[in-house]
């Protein structure tokens, strides 16, 4: 890596960490270095710096690591989709509106969908309800008569009583026929309650959609019905005279659809179908395209699983066109649009902030002298180093290869001996530490050597810096381990020095599983992200964003790290407001997630430590202290508390 003496200005933080590209425009950096959320205060877009808001929660008592939560992104998202579609129909001339709903499961905290009713109002954007509770949570804020409710999932009887119900009471609430099944007891249902279902179906492409998530939707996906089942309901309900209750065509594609060609093509065969069910005779008027606007995690314009080569205003017109040519071309009319976009429209609305704890690197051993009867591998290992030291020695990129190999090959000879028993624990950590110095020493002259792949990720390994930020992988970032989903990672200050190290990103969990180690920097991906040399002192802060889809609600107790502290924060008149503090978890909460009850943890700590006392291995005075501190703990952050 290059030295102190850089020629780093600000633009290079901006361009070594894609903020620009990623970011949307709602994240940038200060001419003081630091990370900025741009929010909306009246008329105007202030940048507020993240470090600041932390510093204010701190002041107000609360600790790292927070998810801080930006209302105003939210709104601008739901604005973004909802003014990209009128635009689109606008331009098109296309007769049918677009009546958006945001999908409950991709963050259903209250919070989210308080908001997401409130700034959806005036397009009157709906919800969609995968399941019975997500129904029971959307009919008590989704009140619009104009919006819709879209039911997914398999429903029971109770699931579709309230559907029809909520319907009954003047909402539009669209039950989507998942399996051929279901149709028979919505129709049962109906009967008995005395209200006409609005049906939605549920089709499976062909068209596949890419990306992680593309088995969701296509010809394997478990949801939805395949044509012939579509042409069974559709006879079903001719023989009943119920056609006109068959309102609306669903797909789903799966999620984050990398490429604009395949959400066109989908778009395409699902207007066919629609035309078709119209020829059949069924009222419809309604295509709902499902979920899958992708964004861009990676900031490239790829299409890659994290990446997205279209933009939101794309995807409007491209679907709006593909449409409307298709049910021209078939003299049906314009259908009103639906999407059930749920990463597009929350993933920006929150950014989780952690501390880097502590660091684990390679340091030189300073080892000058050589004990005497050091073994001869070992020996052998010192002159190696002490020749990578020698400034008379020409570097040639033979000479690298040459030493690379021979401290391989003592390095190797070294560790059997050892096993065998003839060198011993010193020794063999002697030679380990030479073997790393002339490892480094290579990697600074790798660029000569021509080292075959092999070689070049050992080295990779030897230049990498271990730094343990303070979160769960699990618990807050779930998709990286799932999936590998890429987010974006950042130093929230210090952006005016250059970043020295190469980083892989450990977390607090004691799993191996538990670290970051795919990056997009400079345009490129990396197994290793560039950071800030740090003294353990320092208070160091790095920015994970775009998390505020799926991330919150997958997340598991593992190692038992529980939710971590939440601030929603908004800017009014110049002024930073912090609307809602939820505390994360404390130790006594998540125990009690896994059955354990606190009272019963802290009697039982007590007759351990009263054991103690009367083996007087404590006073009573220092039982005291401890069951003090025990149940301190109870009451305490999972994470690390400083
Ligand atoms: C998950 C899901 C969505 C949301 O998809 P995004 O890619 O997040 O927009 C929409 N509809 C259905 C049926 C889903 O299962």
């Amino acid at each position: 890596m290059s030295k102190k003496t850089s020629s780093w200005v600000l633009e290079d933080a901006a361009t070594t960490y894609g903020i620009r590209d990623w970011g949307n425009g709602y994240f940038d950096i200060s001419a003081k270095g630091e990370v900025v959320v741009n929010l909306t205060d009246g008329k105007k877009t202030r940048p507020i710096s993240l470090p600041d808001i932390v510093r204010g929660m701190k002041e107000r008592g609360m600790q790292l690591p927070v998810l801080i939560r930006f209302g105003d992104l939210l709104r601008r998202r739901i604005e973004e989709l909802n003014e990209g579609f009128a635009n689109a129909i606008a331009e098109a001339q296309y007769r049918g509106v677009y009546r958006g709903v945001y999908p409950i499961k991709v963050n259903q905290q209250q919070e989210v969908i308080e908001d997401v009713t409130e700034f959806g109002r005036k397009y009157h954007y709906g919800l969609e309800a995968g399941s019975k509770p997500e129904l029971i949570a959307a009919l008590a804020y989704m009140q619009d008569p104009q919006a819709y409710i879209v039911c997914n999932g398999y429903k029971d009887e109770e699931f579709i009583d309230l559907a029809l119900q909520a319907q009954k009471m003047g909402l539009q609430v669209i039950l989507v026929l998942e399996m051929p099944s279901e149709l028979d007891l919505i129709l049962e249902r109906s009967k008995i309650l005395g209200v006409e279902p609005a049906l939605g179906v549920r089709i499976r492409l062909f068209t596949e959609g890419g990306g992680h998530w593309c088995e969701s939707g296509g010809e394997k996906s478990v949801f939805g019905l395949n044509i012939a089942q579509v042409m069974d309901a559709v006879d079903k309900l001719r023989d009943r005279n119920m056609l006109h209750c068959l309102r609306m065509l669903h797909y789903h594609q799966g999620s984050q659809i990398p490429s604009i060609s395949a959400i066109r093509n989908a778009a395409v065969e699902a207007a066919r179908v629609y035309v078709g069910l119209v020829q059949e005779g069924a009222k419809m008027g309604i295509l709902d395209l499902g979920g899958g606007l992708a964004i861009s995690y990676d900031g490239l314009k790829g299409n890659s699983a994290s990446s997205a080569d279209y933009g939101m205003r794309e995807y409007c017109a491209d679907v709006i066109e593909a449409i409307s040519e298709i049910t021209d071309e078939a003299g049906v009319p314009h259908p009103d649009l639906i999407t059930e976009s749920g990463r597009a429209v929350v993933a920006y609305y929150s950014v989780l902030v952690i501390n880097v704890l502590d660091i684990n690197r390679y340091e030189p051993s300073g080892i000058n002298k050589l004990p005497a009867r050091s073994p001869a591998l070992v020996k052998n290992l010192f002159e190696l180093r002490k020749l990578t030291r020698s400034r008379t020695q020409k570097v040639t990129s033979a000479l690298v290869r040459e030493v690379y190999n021979d401290a391989v090959y003592y390095r190797d000879k070294i560790r059997s001996e050892f096993s065998s028993g003839n060198i011993s624990l010193r020794q063999r950590s002697m030679g380990e530490e030479f073997y790393w110095e002339v490892l480094t020493w290579v990697a600074t002259h790798s660029k000569t050597a021509e080292l075959s792949p092999e070689q070049e990720e050992r080295l990779a390994g030897i230049k990498t810096d271990y730094y343990y930020g303070n979160f769960s992988l699990f618990q807050s970032l779930p998709d990286s381990w799932a999936i590998d989903q890429m987010f974006p990672v950042m130093p929230i200050h210090r952006l005016k020095e250059e970043p020295t190290r190469a980083v892989v990103l450990s977390d607090i969990t004691c799993d191996s599983d538990g670290k970051m180690d795919k990056f997009v920097h400079s345009q490129e991906f990396h197994n290793t992200l560039p950071l800030h040399d740090i003294k353990i002192d320092d208070e160091y802060m790095l920015g994970i964003f775009l998390v505020g889809a799926y991330q919150e609600t997958l997340g598991d107790l593992h190692n038992l790290l529980g939710d971590t502290n939440v601030v929603s924060v908004k800017i009014e008149n110049g002024k930073l407001k912090y609307l809602r503090e939820l505390e994360g978890d404390t130790v006594s909460e998540v125990l009690t997630y896994v059955e354990y009850e606190p009272k019963d943890l802290a009697r039982r700590f007590r007759v351990l430590a009263e054991g103690a006392v009367s083996k007087k291995l404590i006073t009573a005075k220092e039982r005291r202290e401890i069951v003090d501190s025990y149940e301190e703990g109870l009451r305490g952050y999972t994470y690390f508390e400083s």
